[in-house]
């Protein structure tokens, strides 16, 4: 049985879990007008540290503005109502859910409603398994696509994108497979339910463009600027979907699914059909950043602090 945290940020203030409710015509339910992040707090040696929180808060304001929703608080705001959820839950080692919804005012679809804003934390492993992370999973290519670029924007983070996720995870888990892959509407490759796609070439990276409507991840940013920073070659470039099977090494990336190796792709093994020495090296320096072997020389451990 799934368990809660005690306390959430709602509206401006800690309370107990089972009083953050929503009345059930909050316009976010009926409508998907909801934005969210998922971030995680992570457990160093210099003490807990929120992994590039100002970015997620900042992307989900973004987000917001796409759909035209006032959220009444700042970045600075929406990090201290994280730092206060941590504290209230006493959690030093989290993933942590700001989300943004429309709320009761107003039933037509342009309705300017007031703007509800919750903060969650708890803890989470990683997203597609714990022992995902050194064997891999089984992915497939999703018979469905992503939304075109022209219908729904898929730079946001909204709710309503996370049907389209649904379905194809739903799919992925159904035949068996531990996660889906889609292509967007121009049949090139797109991204993951719920993760960044990267495919590795010798010692070159490729990922698809933002234009393949995916979410524009941070922990793709992350990968992109520590490979480089290491010395490896990063491409964003457009992939057919034969590439999956033709490139040596192949993984996800994102916030809750962190660094997970694909050891095949619609039943073709991937490389070797383990996990590869380029992917093992990028989840050394990713991870190396909060065991202290990888420099944060950009800022992006943002500490809990002290309260
Ligand atoms: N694509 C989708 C559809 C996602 O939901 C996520 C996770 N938020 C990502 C990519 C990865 O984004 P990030 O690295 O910012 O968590």
């Amino acid at each position: 049985m799934q368990s809660y945290p005690d306390h959430i940020w709602h509206n401006g203030r800690i309370k107990p879990w089972a009083e953050a409710t929503v009345h059930v015509m909050a316009h976010g339910l009926h409508y998907g007008s909801s934005v969210f992040e998922g971030v995680r707090c992570y457990d160093t040696p210099r003490g807990p540290v929120i992994f590039r929180m100002s970015d997620h808060n900042r992307r989900l304001l973004q987000s917001a503005h796409i759909y035209d929703m006032a959220v009444p608080y700042s970045v600075e705001e929406l990090n201290a109502a994280s730092r206060e959820v941590l504290r209230a839950n006493g959690l030093t080692s989290a993933y942590i859910r700001p989300v943004a919804f429309r709320g009761l005012g107003g039933f037509g679809l342009s309705a300017d409603t007031p703007v509800d804003v919750a903060v969650a934390a708890w803890h989470w492993g990683p997203y597609l398994g714990a022992a995902a992370l050194e064997s891999g999973i089984d992915a497939c290519v999703s018979s469905w696509q992503r939304f075109a670029p022209n219908t729904v924007p898929a730079g946001a983070k909204a709710g309503g994108n996370y049907l389209s996720g649904q379905l194809v995870a739903r799919e992925a888990r159904r035949l068996g497979f531990g996660e889906g892959i889609a292509l967007a509407s121009t049949g090139l490759l797109s991204e993951g339910a719920g993760e960044n796609l990267f495919l590795v070439f010798g010692d070159e990276l490729h990922t698809p463009p933002a234009s393949a409507a995916l979410l524009n991840g941070i922990t793709r940013h992350t990968i992109r600027t520590l490979a480089e920073d290491a010395g490896l070659k990063v491409i964003e470039r457009d992939l057919p979907r034969e590439y999956l099977y033709l490139c040596d090494e192949l993984f996800m990336c994102g916030t809750a699914a962190e660094i997970t190796p694909i050891r095949s792709v619609d039943g073709k093994p991937i490389g070797r059909g383990e996990r590869g020495p380029v992917t093992r090296r990028i989840q050394d320096l990713f991870f190396g950043l909060f065991d202290g072997r990888t420099e944060d020389r950009w800022g992006w451990l943002e500490p809990l602090g002290q309260e």
